[in-house]
């Protein structure tokens, strides 16, 4: 019998999960671990975020649907990983420690012959001073955030319908932040819902970014095909931001929020100050922080995982300048680069390098989006991962048939504003693929038939579709499996 443990319940564990439980349960254990009790589908939290939806709508309890999948759940954070095993345990084996109320601090030995790390990204607040909802800003990363600020832009729209004007800065909270997307998905349905209080006189609002150019979203941005023409996404962005009000600082490394006030560094070397009333800002993304420890019990966390705490897998990681990257140094099985029966799925794994230029002010500060991995993605490697450690339990061979590099496949991004079917107007871009290869496509750098724009109502009706057709694959209803990642 084969034990598999996952750790993290997010879009790509959850997705390994359930497909390991479909195809093992009977003859081999199930064990995911994960500290939050719900699920939640974090594309919606941009709804909670403006009031739209309620964070039930967006979250599910995970405990009955591991019980009907037949997966151990334990509520629990991993702490560390033992590859090699120790004096007592002759397997691999995750420190845990459970964060219930009535087992708070326990912790436990939970060994596998095979792991699949999937604990998403640490939101680092602390990396910029008086960043995050405990402090200056919001945060729309997770459905109790997105409920707060929606309280606070609450207070802000209450003060407008009395006649004060409001300033409003949404973006990355950090010179290296990711997920533009999200950030740029929220600032529209804020214009959105502004707009429809007819409040836009009161209201300035100001988009800030990493970003060298508008559009580049952590990808570097993209050439796509719109109304038979090919547009860089810089244009197209500006153009959307353009017609819903909304200003812009770019190349903008935020580096410290006081109350009501941003302080940031541009690509110039200047520094600055942005006077804000609400303002939600992405933090920089980090691994979970988990150690590992070798059969002597010696820290070998640098040889597993990169120095932000994320894992090392089958990717090329030498060091080269921008001009060498290549499509071919991405990953595609996500096995750990140092262990055989350990994985890494969706943003817990390494990238090899960004996919957007890096960039430096004169006084040394990166400042440039390092890349996303969104929940397309993630989802496909949360499922190949899966189908390859399937395969090596039932055949006893490791063959990794099931590849998904961020190289070789497309995503959709749809950046949704206002809700309801008649109430809302959506931008669906999709890339293929997410990382460009500008040997195979020199011209564009990606497919451009498949690298397209279109701004509309269907787009908006896609994303709403999408928030019911994953909760309920999520929740294992029937036939989930049919339902593509
Ligand atoms: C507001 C918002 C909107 C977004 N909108 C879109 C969109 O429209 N389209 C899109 O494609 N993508 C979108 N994304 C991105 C998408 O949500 C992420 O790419 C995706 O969630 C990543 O999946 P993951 O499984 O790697 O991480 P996550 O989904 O974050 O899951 C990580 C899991 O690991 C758990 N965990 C953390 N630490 C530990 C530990 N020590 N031990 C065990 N478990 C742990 C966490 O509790 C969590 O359950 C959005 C993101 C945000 C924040």
């Amino acid at each position: 019998m084969a034990k598999v443990v996952v750790l993290g319940a997010g879009i790509s564990g959850h997705t390994a999960v359930s497909y390991l439980s479909k195809a093992l349960k009977k003859n081999h254990e199930v064990v995911m671990v994960s500290p939050n009790s719900n699920f939640q589908w974090l594309p919606s939290n941009i709804w909670v975020g403006v009031g739209l939806m309620t964070i039930d709508q967006v979250k599910f309890k995970l405990a009955p649907v591991y019980k009907k999948l037949g997966v151990d759940y334990k509520q629990a954070k991993a702490v560390s990983i033992h590859p090699e095993g120790n004096n007592e345990n002759a397997k691999g084996f995750v420190k845990i420690e459970y964060v219930t109320e009535e087992e708070k601090g326990k912790e436990e030995i939970v060994t596998y012959d095979y792991l699949i790390n999937a604990t998403g990204p640490k939101l680092n607040f602390d990396a910029t001073e008086g960043l995050g909802p405990h402090k200056f800003t919001q945060s729309v990363c997770t459905y109790d955030h997105a409920a707060h600020a929606w309280g606070k832009l609450q207070e802000s729209l209450a003060k407008m319908e009395n006649g004060e004007r409001q300033t409003f800065v949404v973006g990355t909270g950090h010179a290296l932040a990711t997920c533009q997307g999200a950030a740029f998905e929220y600032i529209l349905n804020i214009a959105f819902e502004i707009k429809k209080r007819n409040l836009m006189h009161l209201a300035d609002l100001w988009w800030i970014s990493n970003e060298y150019e508008l559009g580049d979203f952590g990808m570097g941005g993209a050439y796509i095909k719109r109304n038979g023409y090919i547009t860089p996404t810089k244009i197209f962005t500006e153009s959307i931001l353009k017609e819903y009000g909304i200003r812009w600082i770019k190349r903008a490394g935020v580096q410290k929020v006081e109350d009501g006030k941003i302080h940031y560094e541009n690509l110039r070397g200047e520094y600055h100050t942005r006077d804000f009333d609400f303002a939600m800002l992405i933090p920089g993304f980090a691994g979970a922080g988990m150690k590992a420890f070798n059969k002597q019990n010696e820290d070998i966390t640098s040889a597993v995982f990169v120095a932000n705490g994320m894992m090392k897998v089958d990717a090329d990681y030498t060091p080269k300048p921008y001009e060498e990257w290549s499509a071919k140094d991405w990953p595609s099985i996500y096995q750990s680069i140092k262990y055989d029966n350990i994985y890494a799925a969706g943003i817990a794994f390494a990238p090899p390098h960004g996919m957007s230029k890096p960039m430096q002010s004169p006084n040394g500060t990166k400042i440039f989006p390092t890349p996303p991995r969104t929940g397309m993605p993630s989802g496909v490697i949360g499922k190949i991962v899966a189908q390859n450690i399937i395969h090596a339990v039932k055949t006893g061979t490791m063959e990794h048939k099931h590849k998904a590099s961020m190289a070789h496949m497309g995503a959709a991004c749809i950046v949704s504003a206002g809700y309801g079917l008649f109430k809302g107007q959506a931008a669906v871009m999709t890339v293929n693929p997410i990382v460009p290869d500008w040997e195979k496509y020199p011209k564009w750098g990606r497919n451009i038939n498949d690298t397209v724009g279109v701004v509309g109502t269907a787009g908006h009706w896609m994303k709403l579709f999408m928030h019911y057709m994953f909760l309920y694959k999520a929740k294992a209803k029937p036939f989930w499996w049919l339902i593509p990642e």
